[in-house]
């Protein structure tokens, strides 16, 4: 089964948290300022995700979402 793994930039605030509780070293804060005036969290090693969604339980501002890509969607 496939996921997919989305930040939504306009709402990431850099906190950090979900950066702390991957368990796989994943996300890293960016460089780059968002439209919002915040530095906001990537996939850094998108390769090494298993999709445990503990960063989407973290996120106080709800930025992370994981979706399961179905066969009709890739269809
Ligand atoms: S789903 Fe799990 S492994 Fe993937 S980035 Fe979030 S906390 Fe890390
Ligand atoms: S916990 Fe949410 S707001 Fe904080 S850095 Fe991660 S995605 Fe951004």
């Amino acid at each position: 089964m496939a996921f997919s793994h989305h930040i939504d930039e306009n709402r990431c605030k850099g906190c950090g948290l979900c950066v702390t509780v991957c368990p796989k070293n994943v996300l890293e804060i960016s460089e780059q300022v968002s439209p919002k005036g915040y530095f906001p969290v990537f996939q850094a090693r998108p390769e090494d995700c298993i999709f445990c969604a503990l960063c989407c339980v973290m996120c106080p501002d709800v930025a992370i979402t994981i979706t399961e890509e179905t066969e009709e969607k890739t269809r």
